[in-house]
């Protein structure tokens, strides 16, 4: 096993074996009756494709996404979302009310959602504000993994809201400095919109780094929440004891596979340099409003952008029908707004309503 999951690892859950369903049993045969499922189809399925169980783990959208993010198959966990991935590690890695995780705010609030829940304590190395952006402290944050004896520390790269893209290099670095005593997790969401290499690629160097990956931002399939923890088959193993019996339906793997298929994928990469182009109109369109302060840099699908008056501007969105995610409630972003791009169309509109904000000429 590897040294980290092994040093790592829940002590009282390292000879646990998890749920075993019915489907795990290696079992041959062509009469199956040892699930208890219905011996006939739903009249609505006629295929009769929903009557069984499926697999924990199907076998063929397992070996697609690997093929997808050039991992093995056994080196990657499907669950429902990235989401489930975060909430694995969580039960996996930290004692319940004692473990501790690190996290860089403001970042995606479900590292310390999923803390809480399980009463772990969430260790917080604030992102810092500078000329380059909103920058995560690769040392900082290791240095208060060693300091607090965290098991996990998040990173997410883009950034979601900083937009900020890590360089691997500083991710190798911060891994090699924890080894064998934090696990490093990479949430790569919007790793598409970025067009750089992965931190799957630090894998072979690093057993105590996870990749977090998800089908529902580039591949737009949030509604059918697939996502991935890609690392050591050692870390994958332990959270697949940690997961439900059947976490992916089989409707949603038919979903999977076809927008997995190379004529979507082929679409799907044309859209990611469709984004960048519209990305980088919107933030120039709004770094030309006298009524924003400042757009940070971003790898992602989505821009952050501070205001002279964040609640004008939210309001005026929402009064022209144009939804946005307001930051204010974050640390650092009491001016700022997260404004997701969209369409030509939609960004435009997204321009035309805030250049109609008034701002009062300083004084
Ligand atoms: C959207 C998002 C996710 C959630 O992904 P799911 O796969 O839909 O659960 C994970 N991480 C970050 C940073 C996100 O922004």
């Amino acid at each position: 096993m590897s040294t980290t999951v092994n040093a790592l690892l829940r002590e009282d859950l390292r000879d646990f074996g998890g749920y075993r369903s019915a489907r795990s049993e290696a079992l041959s045969g062509s009469v199956w009756l040892n699930a208890n499922e219905s011996a006939w189809a739903n009249p609505s399925d006629p295929g009769a494709t929903l009557r069984r169980y499926p697999s924990p783990q199907p076998q063929g959208l397992r070996e697609r996404l690997a093929q997808l993010y050039r991992v093995a198959p056994a080196q990657l966990l499907i669950g429902r979302g990235s989401d489930e991935g975060i909430d694995l590690l969580v039960r996996a890695f930290c004692a319940p009310g004692r473990g501790r995780i690190v996290i860089a705010p403001p970042v995606f609030g479900m590292y310390a959602v999923c803390a809480r829940l399980h009463g772990a304590e969430v260790v917080e190395v604030p992102l810092r504000d500078s000329e380059a952006g909103l920058c995560a402290d690769l040392a900082a944050m290791g240095d208060a993994a060693l300091e607090s004896g965290a098991s996990l520390l998040f990173l997410c790269s883009p950034g979601n809201p900083s937009g900020e893209l890590l360089p691997l290099d500083a991710i190798a670095a911060l891994a090699r400095h924890l080894r064998g005593r934090c696990l490093v997790v990479v949430d790569e969401a919007y790793g598409e919109y970025a067009d750089v290499p992965s931190a799957t690629t630090l894998l072979t160097d690093h057993d105590n780094i996870a990749v977090l990956r998800t089908l529902s931002k580039a591949h737009a399939l949030a509604a059918a929440r697939v996502g991935c923890v890609i690392g050591n088959p050692a870390l994958i193993e332990a959270l697949r004891r940690c997961q439900a019996p059947y976490p992916v339906p089989q409707p949603v793997v038919e979903a999977a596979l076809a927008a997995l298929a190379p004529e979507a994928l082929a679409l799907t990469r044309n859209r990611m340099q469709a984004v960048r182009e519209a990305r980088a109109r919107l933030a120039d369109g709004l770094r030309a409003l006298p009524a924003v302060r400042r757009v940070y840099p971003s790898a992602g699908n989505f821009l952050l952008v501070r205001f002279v008056d964040a609640q004008d501007a939210f309001n005026a969105l929402l009064a022209a029908g144009v939804v946005v995610r307001d930051m204010r409630a974050l640390p650092q972003l009491g001016d700022a707004l997260r404004i997701s791009v969209g369409t030509m169309e939609e960004c435009r509109r997204v321009l035309a309503v805030l250049a109609t904000l008034r701002v009062e000429a300083a004084a």
